[in-house]
């Protein structure tokens, strides 16, 4: 099947992701895709095909020569929910005149704004109607695997051992949650979910969220004095003190302090934030500055606060970099095919993040999409079908 039959016909299922559910999948939706999934995986004559039955992952396997490395590639079956991907009808635009596209009549695809899209002059892409994500992300990382798959076995080339997984729920950071490594038995994995063509990622953020709670003391408002504490002008007082790093101020290899979320009232406040930093001691630098901001106001109000700090993921670069042979190959792959390889940091985090520090070494790769989780979303056919020929080169290059 072209590979653009095949990523037409997976964006036109919805799979949105659900944080708030606490399920796993998040949404029924992602069964429907799960399951022609698994019918394709078997018309492909894969060796063995899994469902998990109770948490919606994919697995397959082909074998291969002996001699190579277990090789791995991971996409993901969820979008995500900041816009619906119902009723995705979208638009092909074949030889790309390199101007603004307009996609309905009040949503534009600006070159101005977007100025990657010039790169796609004369080639075709494949836009939204304006109204719903597009769902490359990461639909295209699964039509390109199951074209590199197809590509292998149609034309007898050489490979390996190679596993395939699909997962749901990561763009809720859950897509690692029930991997099963009895399934997936690869030395090491790419995932497919990056955005531009050549990227390569294998540094990203290490990430915690701190929630932290204050007690007030409530009376009434005439006899207050000296007796009432507000537990909204403590947080404030916290969010003041925090260094002002933030999202919106900082990028490359800066790290933040996001403020995700206030709720309060006088008697009790639960703020939350999110730290992010790419080196490890300034991680665990950030997390100390909190616990020692909170430790001094509690002397200051009487043990009223109470912080609590989790670790969420942590740059899988020191991981990768005992694998270099992942990059390398990844990089040689590209210059096979004429692609120029792109290293690029992630502010953020990757299932492979994930795997990684579970054992499996898991770097990204962009898959030729743009603009994630918005409706201005768009990628470029000729794009996804060079993807398609590096996965197929880095399987070539591990059976040598
Ligand atoms: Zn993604």
């Amino acid at each position: 099947m072209a590979i653009l039959d095949r990523f037409l016909k997976y964006i036109q299922i919805s799979t949105n992701s659900d944080s708030e559910t606490g399920t796993t999948p998040s949404t029924e939706t992602q069964w429907h895709l799960a399951k022609i999934l698994m019918q394709e995986l078997r018309q492909l004559n894969m060796d063995e095909v899994w469902l998990d039955e109770e948490h919606c992952y994919v697995y397959a396997f082909l074998k291969g020569i002996e001699c190579a490395p277990k090789i791995g590639f991971i996409s993901h079956m969820d979008t995500s929910e900041s816009v619906t991907d119902i009723n995705m009808n979208p638009h092909i635009i074949r030889n790309y005149d390199g101007r603004s596209i307009q996609l309905n009549e009040k949503e534009i695809l600006d070159v101005n704004k977007y100025s990657d899209l010039r790169k796609h002059t004369g080639k075709t892409l494949i836009t939204t109607d304006g109204n719903t994500l597009l769902g490359a992300d990461d639909k295209a990382g699964i039509a390109e695997i199951m074209t590199m798959l197809e590509n292998i076995i149609n034309n007898n080339i050489k490979h390996g051992d190679i596993f395939v997984a699909f997962t749901p729920d990561e763009e809720i950071g859950e897509g690692t949650k029930f991997f099963d490594f009895s399934k997936f038995k690869a030395d090491f994995a790419y995932t497919i979910d990056g955005s531009d063509l050549g990227e390569i990622c294998y540094e990203n953020f290490n990430a915690a969220t701190i929630k932290i709670q204050i007690k007030g003391v409530s009376t009434h408002l005439g006899s207050a004095k000296n007796v009432m504490v507000n537990s909204q002008l403590i947080a404030n007082e916290i969010i003041n003190l925090i260094p002002k790093e933030y999202p919106e101020t900082t990028e490359g290899y800066e790290g933040y302090y996001h403020l995700d979320s206030i709720q309060g009232n006088v008697t009790d406040t639960k703020i939350k934030f999110l730290v992010r930093d790419f080196q490890k001691v300034g991680f665990e630098k950030r997390k100390k500055n909190f616990q020692k901001l909170v430790d001094d106001l509690n002397k200051k109000y009487n043990n009223c606060i109470t912080i609590e700090i989790s670790d969420t993921y942590y740059n899988m670069k020191e991981i990768i970099t005992k694998h270099m042979h992942l990059i390398e190959n990844a990089k040689k792959a590209m210059q096979n095919v004429n692609v120029n390889p792109i290293i690029r940091e992630i502010r953020g985090g990757t299932d492979g993040s994930n795997l990684s520090e579970k054992g499996l070494p898991c770097p990204n790769l962009g898959t030729g999409g743009h603009n994630f989780h918005g409706i201005h979303e768009y990628i470029c056919l000729e794009d996804m079908e060079k993807v398609t020929e590096i996965l197929v080169e880095i399987v070539k290059l591990y059976s040598k």
